[in-house]
């Protein structure tokens, strides 16, 4: 029996990448319900996946922020349950905090904290009557420590973290497991997606020139970054495969294979000041070029 896998945000990213290659198990070991807000996006998952895929894939509409899309593609599942969960949509907000608008931090909260968790809790109840599941969750490096001009999405995903290892706690008296697949920086429209201050924006003249010369440092850092060292969603979807055929999966993957050495500051350092201190060196010290 194909294993039924259902996946938050497909139409870009890590979500289309990990629909593609489930879909295209070559021993059809999956079914994939690849689901996304906007049904106007598939073009790019369908040429993606090449070929006729009518027995392995379905591409359904779910907006992880309304509940009763949520709802409605839980009811398309003709199996009629989800053996595993993937909760990978996301966005981001980065800039000054003092320029973000309410509006703009709910949106980004309602995306990757509830959303998250209202898919979750959608398809609890199934997967606890089966007495089985996995549900796995795109973490980031940004919700283990915290990143300058990043305050709402650390907010995010420091939250999930918190919601996963909550659930995980009683979920395996359900034999269910919970992973979560922390990414660094991949290379995806994540950049292109997410709400960001510009440089040349009017809305900048609005901050102190100190925080405007750090926030240039950090774009300058954070285009290095992604220059340099960022995965590509195969590598990402490597590491989502290894967590969906373990028998017995871990809490934790890390995409880069390692712990970063600042998590590890963090565990090995309670007190929290190195890490912050290693953190503002990393970003704002870094050679110009
Ligand atoms: P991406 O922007 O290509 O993909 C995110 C997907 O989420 C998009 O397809 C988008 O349409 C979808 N989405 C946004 N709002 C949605 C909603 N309300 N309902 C359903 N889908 C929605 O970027 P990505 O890098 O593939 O992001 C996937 C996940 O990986 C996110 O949770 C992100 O936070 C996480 N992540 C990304 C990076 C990175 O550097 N790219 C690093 C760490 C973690």
């Amino acid at each position: 029996d194909k294993k039924v896998v259902l996946i938050t945000g497909c139409s870009s990213g890590i979500g289309l990448s990990l629909a593609v290659r489930l879909a295209s198990d070559p021993d059809k070991k999956f079914k994939v319900y690849a689901t996304m807000r906007n049904l106007g996006k598939k073009e790019r998952l369908l040429e993606s996946v090449k070929g006729l895929h009518k027995d392995t894939l379905d591409i359904v509409q779910m907006d992880v922020t309304d509940q009763q899309s949520i709802l409605d593609a839980r009811d398309r599942v003709v199996e009629k349950r989800v053996d595993i969960l993937v909760c990978n949509a996301g966005v981001g907000l980065m800039g000054p905090l003092e320029l973000q608008s309410l509006d703009s931090m709910r949106q980004i909260l309602e995306v990757n904290l509830l959303g998250t968790i209202q898919t979750i809790q959608a398809f609890l109840p199934e997967m606890k009557a089966q007495g089985q599941g996995h549900i796995l969750v795109t973490g980031s490096t940004g919700g283990l420590h915290g990143l300058p001009f990043n305050v709402v999405y650390c907010a995010s995903k420091f939250a999930i973290e918190g919601a996963c290892e909550s659930l995980a706690v009683l979920l395996q008296h359900f034999n269910i497991h919970v992973s979560l697949i922390e990414c660094g920086p991949v290379n995806t429209d994540f950049l292109v997606n997410l709400q960001r201050a510009e440089l040349g924006d009017a809305s900048l003249q609005q901050v102190d020139t100190h925080t405007v010369s750090l926030y240039e440092k950090y774009l300058q850092h954070c285009g290095s970054v992604f220059q340099n060292a960022a995965q590509d969603t195969e590598d990402i979807v490597k590491v989502f495969l290894e967590a969906i055929q373990s028998p017995s999966p871990a809490f934790r993957y890390f995409t880069s294979g390692v712990v970063t050495p600042l998590t590890q500051l963090k565990i090995a350092e309670p007190d929290g000041s190195q890490c912050i201190r290693a953190m503002s060196k990393l970003i704002f010290t870094a050679e110009e070029n």
